[in-house]
């Protein structure tokens, strides 16, 4: 990618007509005025020709700028700085061509397959006929319900409610991620994880969450977020939901560990760790996954820099 395909890839078409349009008229208009009081106090005709020439020639490379920054990515139609949609293709304007086809990735379609599968699918619907609650811990709420199978025939589903929770995935400048040990106590294993926590209560704002937990276990505050999507822990026999964050523009800070949590802080290559879990070395899923989808869009975008 050349020098300027690369702002327009990163920058909005609207963004770039409006500096071109401001920049445009606001030339002009200096030019103008500069003219008019000098004309008034006695300026020579040679200064005021400098002056309308300066103001001419900087009006021109905002109108350049327009011409070539204030651009619709889809259709090439250069839109009024006002507008949001193009009146053309109706792409965003709001958005960088960058943005829109990340989002496209996370937003697609199902795949034909899949979709086929759905139509045709039969309703495997489970309904609850009578619940029992088992135990109500701090973190877990265990259930034995009995339930009406598709057929009609009842069976037992003995499952957790969850909070839910959030994950990140910190990545330094240099490429690094951040990662924790943690002795696990439920598996007998000292485990190698992406930073992440509990919500704090129903509803609590994930983003906000990942922030918190991201400061609190490593020190680290973030520049910029994006979001890698949510997944299911264990829907077997658990309704916990883990929201996945990429964190770039790192800051170090201190850390704020809670008074029954032990846990070490590491910088790993993104590489060597897309290459443990490969290898079976990384068996948390949220930090699989985590990793592995980090992985594909920081790929994604070197590719589309390139
Ligand atoms: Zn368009």
């Amino acid at each position: 990618m050349k020098w300027h395909e690369r702002i327009r890839y990163k920058m909005s078409p609207q963004t770039g007509s409006i500096i071109g349009w401001a920049g445009f008229f606001a030339a002009l208009f200096i030019a103008i005025i500069v003219m008019g009081k000098g004309a008034s106090n006695g300026m020579t005709r040679e200064t005021g020709a400098v002056v309308l020439v300066a103001g001419l020639l900087i009006a021109g490379l905002f109108a350049a700028f327009w011409f070539v920054f204030g651009r619709c990515y889809e259709c090439g139609r250069m839109p009024r700085p006002s507008e949001t949609f193009c009146a053309r293709c109706g792409a965003r304007l709001d958005r960088s061509k960058a943005e829109a086809e990340a989002l496209k990735e996370q937003s697609r379609e199902p795949s034909e397959a899949l979709a086929e599968a759905e139509r045709n699918g039969r309703d495997l619907t489970e309904t609850m006929v009578s619940s029992e609650d088992i135990f109500d811990g701090v973190v877990l709420h265990l259930f034995r319900d009995t339930i009406k199978l598709p057929d009609g025939n009842t069976s037992t589903r003995e499952f957790l409610r969850h909070l839910g929770a959030v994950c990140v995935v910190p990545v330094t400048d240099d490429g690094k991620i951040v990662v924790e040990r943690q002795y696990r106590y439920a598996v007998g294993q000292t485990m190698v994880e992406i930073p992440a926590g509990k919500l704090d209560y129903k509803g609590e704002d994930r983003l906000e969450a990942a922030k918190r937990e991201l400061r609190e276990e490593t020190g680290y505050t973030a520049d910029r977020w994006t979001d890698l999507g949510t997944y299911l822990t264990a829907p077997a026999f658990s309704d916990e939901k883990i929201s996945m964050y990429m964190a770039e523009g790192l800051h170090k800070g201190e850390q704020d560990l809670d008074d029954d949590e032990f846990l070490d802080v590491a910088e790993v290559p993104l590489d060597e760790l897309v290459a443990d879990v490969m290898a079976g070395r990384i068996t948390d899923a949220k930090t699989q996954t985590g990793i592995l989808k980090a992985a594909r869009v920081i790929s994604g975008r070197r590719k589309r820099d390139e």
